[in-house]
Order: structure tokens, then sequence, then C-alpha cells
């Protein structure tokens, strides 16, 4: 009986990936507080070692050498950082930005995450937009700006918007859009297979936070609350062969400089192990403001900044993405340390484009409402050309 129990774990990638062969299991080896300490016992001598290691450029950073460049060790290298991280950029995505936009297509959730509007015990009436609704939705993105690249958002409720529903809205939006990702719960690996089936090209997730009790404590309710279950997720979608995941942290959920040590990590084990997979990282900012939460730990401009080239200089060929929860004055100072992905003309509630304009419930305020043109002046202006889409699969 043990036997047969292990050879079904080993031959099915949804058993595996929940029990025991998943990110889940190998990041027990990483200790939070420890990793902390790397960071902040840093030297000025290591972040030297570690930029002569990056601009010999011979081999890739490890995350433990990511973790000396995000340290506040690093901030008098700032400079130094932003031109390598620029150099990078250039290298792998020449002067581009490629834009896409989410679609929202249902607010009903499950989960009751404390951060979000989108909380299952939040009082007001929940939508799942119609197939009519979607197509409705779709027509108006492409009347705003020449998006091809569409992100596909729900809160999680698999009865409501689960793999047939999604299926449906993939179909309706690809003779729209030329790339399609989804950004809703997580799914077995068949699930997933059967999505790239109906032409989805990748699957961003949110981590939120690395940091297993306190993740706990703000998902206390629903599938959100398994750690593991989210955490394997990654690996699901690289066992069905997504085109492109990707991976984030809320910062300031908890320390910001542990969590993105840990994405970090968990970067480099998926790239080893899902090789035909790209990546994409996103790493917002929580605001004291929303659903009057109030982050742990803030992370300053300066601190972002640093981050994000230390990311670029850490990793040359995953897409760094920023999206309108930042400023606009803030994306543009941004945008020369590594980014290479924003969204534009956001709207963050079912139908905001065209079907329930002013009248739902937004997941959170956007901080950068500027319509898509000026976005792409502004790039533009920048020394960037925005680029509609994503990168064409055979480039890759
Ligand atoms: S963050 Fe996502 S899963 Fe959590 S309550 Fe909001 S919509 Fe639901």
């Amino acid at each position: 009986m043990q036997e047969e129990k292990t050879i079904k774990a080993k031959s099915d990638p949804d058993v595996n990936s929940v029990f025991g062969y998943g990110f889940a299991d190998v990041i027990g080896q990483y200790d939070w507080d420890e990793t902390l300490r790397l960071v902040a016992g840093a030297t000025d001598d290591d972040v030297r070692r570690v930029l002569a290691v990056a601009r010999r450029n011979t081999r890739r950073l490890t995350p433990e050498e990511f973790a000396v460049l995000i340290s506040e060790a690093a901030d008098p290298y700032l400079e130094e950082m932003a031109q390598l991280a620029h150099h990078f950029t250039q290298e792998k995505f020449g002067n581009t930005i490629s834009m896409y936009i989410p679609m929202y297509v249902g607010n009903a959730c499950t989960n009751k995450c404390v951060y979000c509007g989108f909380n299952h015990d939040n009082p007001f009436e929940r939508t799942v937009l119609t197939p009519e609704q979607v197509e409705e939705e779709c027509k108006a993105i492409r009347k705003l700006a020449p998006f091809e690249n569409l992100l596909i958002v729900s809160g999680e409720y698999p009865s409501l918007c689960g793999v047939e529903y999604l299926e449906k809205v993939l179909r309706i939006a690809r003779p729209y859009f030329h790339n399609l990702t989804i950004e809703v719960q997580p799914m077995r690996s068949s699930s997933y297979a059967r999505l790239v089936k109906s032409g989805l090209d990748g699957v961003v997730c949110f981590q939120e936070t690395y940091h297993k009790e306190a993740y706990k404590k703000y998902h206390p309710r629903g599938m959100k609350s398994h750690y593991d279950w989210r955490l394997n997720g990654f690996d699901r979608m690289g066992d069905a062969r997504v085109h492109k995941i990707g991976m984030g942290v809320l910062l300031g959920l908890e320390d910001w400089r542990a969590d993105i040590v840990m994405l970090a990590r968990h970067l480099r084990y998926l790239q080893k192990k899902y090789w035909r997979s790209r990546f994409s990282v996103n790493f917002p900012r929580m605001r004291p403001s929303e659903s009057g939460f109030q982050p742990v730990s803030i992370i300053s401009d300066r601190q972002l900044a640093r981050l994000t080239a230390a990311f670029r200089i850490f990793d040359h060929e995953a897409d760094i993405s920023f999206s309108t929860r930042e400023a606009p004055e803030y994306r543009r100072h941004i945008m020369p340390l590594g980014v290479t992905s924003m969204s534009a003309g956001s709207r963050t509630e079912p139908g905001g484009y065209a079907v329930y304009r002013d009248k739902a419930l937004e997941q959170f305020e956007v901080s950068d409402g500027r319509e898509p043109a000026d976005v792409a002046r502004q790039i533009r202006e920048a020394g960037f050309e925005p680029v509609w889409k994503d990168w064409d699969k055979i480039f890759d």
C-alpha cells in the first residue's frame, strides 16, 4: 500500500506538487531570521566583491549575493548599480517597455485576505461578467489603446470562475489580444494544462509573503490559507508547461528584505527546474491607506530603486513589472533601473472599462490613473519604446 502511494506520487504531477515535490519542501532550508541577518550584516567589502562578480558577468549572482545588493551597505553604489542594471536590461530587452492592461472579470472571492477590498467578509454585491460582458470589455480595451497583452483577473471563487469559465473567457478574448495571462486562484496542474491548450500564455500568482506564520495571519480562510498549496502552484504551472510564470510579493506584509530574497531563491529554483518557461516578477508596495491596513515594514522610494536595480543585476532574463500602483513620477524614475513591463489605463473592478463604469468596488486604488497614450508618451520621453505586446515565443 505504501509502495502504491509512492508510485502514484512520482507519476502524477498534481500529487507531486502538493505532497512533497515542490518549493514548499525546499524553502525549509532557508531561515527567515538568518536571511535578515545576511542583509543587515553586509559590508562595504561585500558590496564591492559582489559588484565585481556582476561586472565580470561570467556567472549569475546567487540569491545570497543579491541579498548584499539590497542592503544599506549598497546605498552609496546606487548610481553604479543603476548603470549595470540598465546595461543588462538593454542587452536582453533593448530599449523596450512591454505594455499590458488588466481586465477584471469577477470580484467574488472565498478568501479573507485582510488587506484586500474583495475580502469575502466585505459586504457588497459581487459581480462575475457574462460572456457577452467579457466581449464588451475586450472591445472597450481595444478602443483605449492597441494593447495586445491582456491580464485576466478575478477573485478566487472556483465554482464561479473555474476552468470552464476561464476557457470561455480565453476563447472570447483571443481574437482581440495576442497574449493572454490569468491571475486567478492557484489550480491543479491538469487545469493549467487544459487552459494552455485553450490559448493561455501566462499565469501570474502572488505568494504575497514567504513568511509562513505571517501568511496564515493575513490569509485566515479559504484555499488561500494553505501556504504550501499556493507555494507549490508555481511547480504545477511549470509541470503544465505554462509559457510565462509571474511571481510576486507584497512589499510590506512582512520585512521586505527577507521576502524579496526568498522570491529570488524561489525564482532560481524554478528556472533550474522549469527551464522551458519564462518568468516575470512583481513587487508592489503595500500602502498604509489600503483597506485601513498598516504595512509591517515601509520601503522608501530609494530602497525600492535599489531593490529594482539589484534584481536586474541578479537576473538578466526575468521581466520586471511595475503596475499602476506606483505614481507616474516614480514610474518615470524607476524605468531605467531594469523595468521591462508596465500596465496602463488600469481599472481594477469587473466591467470597469465599459459594463459597470463607476459602479463596482475597486480591488485597490491605482496611483497612476493616466490614459495609456499619456503613459506611452512618458515612456518615449524617457528614451524607451512602448510595445503593446509581450515578446513573441519564438524569441525565447
Ligand atoms: S487578494 Fe485575491 S484572494 Fe485575497 S481576498 Fe482579494 S481577491 Fe480574494
